[in-house]
């Protein structure tokens, strides 16, 4: 394995240690997220429901406002759910256009499942098309 194997590796198993955290009384499908910074600190993040049901927050998100509240940059950001359609389930349009602003096109998206299986991408492959911010030095640091 290389050293960024390692890497997607442990944030993979973080996310799915903090998928146990996750609020997810309505759906019953909790999900946990991690990310790893540029300085390599690991973030967790987990679902966080809500009666009013629009209220909820994806683990991803979660883990990747924390990365700014803690002024770090996002290298790798990894989920980990049941899977959709067997599948496993890489984070929603709305986590990926967050991950795009905070962590840009070369941030890496781990998807894993509670067996353990994974599978990786980055936040270009899997949105191709979003609007980007102005200038990549105007993200959250
Ligand atoms: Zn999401």
């Amino acid at each position: 394995m290389t050293e960024l194997d390692d890497k997607i590796d442990a944030v993979a198993k973080a996310a799915q240690a903090a998928r146990g955290k996750a609020y997810a009384p309505y759906s019953d499908f909790p999900m946990g997220a991690a990310v790893l910074t540029a300085d390599g600190v690991t973030i967790p993040g987990a679902l966080v429901e809500n009666v009013s049901l629009g209220l909820a927050m994806c683990a991803e998100r979660v883990a990747l406002f924390t990365a700014v509240t803690q002024v770090r940059h996002p290298v790798i950001l990894a989920l980990c759910s049941k899977r959709t359609n067997d599948e496993l389930t890489f984070p929603c349009g709305a986590c990926l256009q967050v991950a795009l602003e905070i962590g840009g096109t070369e941030l890496i998206v781990v998807a894993t499942d509670p067996d353990g299986a994974i599978d990786h991408s980055t936040v270009a492959e899997l949105l191709t098309r979003a609007p980007k911010r102005h200038s990549p030095s105007a993200a959250p640091k």
